[in-house]
């Protein structure tokens, strides 16, 4: 059986050091925003090339703290894209603010040639998802949020690393939102997240609304929350973000085997966005045949799934938006088609070449 994900490879590639970090934080005596918090949050800051960053405790708490810092509430309007995880989209909906959705272009990004039509007196931000590890277009969007004096959010929960035009993800907005859930590139053994920001302010709000809205202990500015990453992870982070870049070129050449060898008719290999550099959270390939095959594909021991069958605006929990089945048709033909195969690090030659062979061989 090969499966999409295997965490325990990505495990037992760097087993001494994590667990030897374990162990280090373990006999400490500080588990929680301490010396390997702010360890990280520095060395996650530089790796970004932001000025700062707030260690937090899921990727949704940065978009929702990220909103909250930015002043975005009930009556605002935020731009983002419809064929995002739903997390983006209810990190603006917890502030109360309202989703507006465009659709998505080819390579799964915010189609920036469609922001401006969805502008209206109320928005007040735009929210980019560079979706499985590949930037949006980051120029155009940035300058629409300049023309029309927008705040902008990334979302980059599956783009650790990723670049456009040789600038990395997290360094084009206002605020910039990361998830290390254990799937993500930079994955965590645990839940965790993290905000990257340039602005002094945005920081030190984030850093106070995280522990109960307090700067200073048993002192609350406002009323905040408890989202605050532990020792432990932010140890093991760090381990594993030290490793980035090997980790990074590792998926790299998968997907460029994938690319390279994936040669079927009934298959449409994910496109590379002039200017991305691809950091390959998921191998996302589309197919008119889908269902079938991952039936196929589940026959012959191999795994996927699909990110993602229901689009925001027709899940139940925003049923209260309004929407209908073919107001965005380009993000639901792509829940219609998207398939995500087995991509991880630690994946061998051999259980790629078992995948590739596979998919050249399904026939409709
Ligand atoms: C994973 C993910 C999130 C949420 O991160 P959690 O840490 O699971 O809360 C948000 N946005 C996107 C695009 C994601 O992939």
């Amino acid at each position: 059986m090969i499966m999409t994900n295997r965490l325990d490879r990505g495990f037992y590639k760097y087993q001494k050091e994590f667990e030897d970090k374990a162990i280090e934080v373990l006999r400490s005596g500080w588990y929680v925003l301490g010396k390997e918090v702010e360890a990280f949050e520095d060395e996650f800051a530089s790796y970004i090339g932001s000025k700062y960053c707030a260690g937090v405790a899921s990727g949704l708490d940065a978009l929702y703290l990220a909103f909250r810092a930015l002043d975005i509430k009930e009556g605002d309007e935020v731009i983002v894209q419809a064929n995002t995880y739903i997390a983006s989209v209810m990190g603006v909906t917890m502030n109360g603010a309202t989703p507006v959705f465009v659709e998505p272009d080819e390579y799964f990004g915010l189609d920036a040639s469609k922001i401006e039509a969805a502008i209206t007196k109320r928005t007040k931000a735009v929210l980019a998802v560079h979706l499985f590890g590949q930037a949006c277009r980051m120029d155009e969007i940035s300058d629409i949020c300049k023309k029309h004096g927008l705040k902008l959010v990334e979302d980059c929960a599956q783009s650790h690393g990723a670049k456009f035009d040789g600038k990395t993800t997290g360094t084009f907005s206002d605020i910039a939102c990361f998830s290390f859930y254990p799937s993500k590139n930079l994955g965590a053994f645990g839940d965790g997240g993290a905000v990257t920001t340039d602005s002094e302010d945005y920081l030190s709000r984030i850093k106070m609304l995280r522990n109960y809205g307090s700067a200073k202990r048993y002192y609350n500015e406002e009323v905040g929350v408890n989202s605050r990453l532990d020792e432990l992870q932010a140890g093991l982070l760090r381990v594993r973000l030290s490793h980035m870049d090997e980790l990074t070129d590792e998926k790299r050449a998968i997907a460029k085997r994938y690319l390279e060898e994936i040669l079927n008719p009934l298959i449409i290999l994910p496109g590379i966005r002039d200017k991305a550099d691809h950091v390959w959270h998921q191998f996302v390939i589309r197919s008119p045949k889908r269902d079938k095959l991952i039936s196929y594909l589940n026959d012959k021991g191999i795994g996927t799934i699909i990110h993602y069958p229901v689009p925001p605006h027709m899940q139940k929990a925003y049923e209260y938006l309004g929407h209908k089945k073919g107001d965005f048709p380009i993000a639901e033909k792509q829940a219609e088609e998207v398939l995500s195969i087995p991509m991880y690090n630690g994946m061998t030659g051999s259980e790629q070449t078992e995948v590739i062979e596979a998919l050249n061989r399904f026939k409709d």
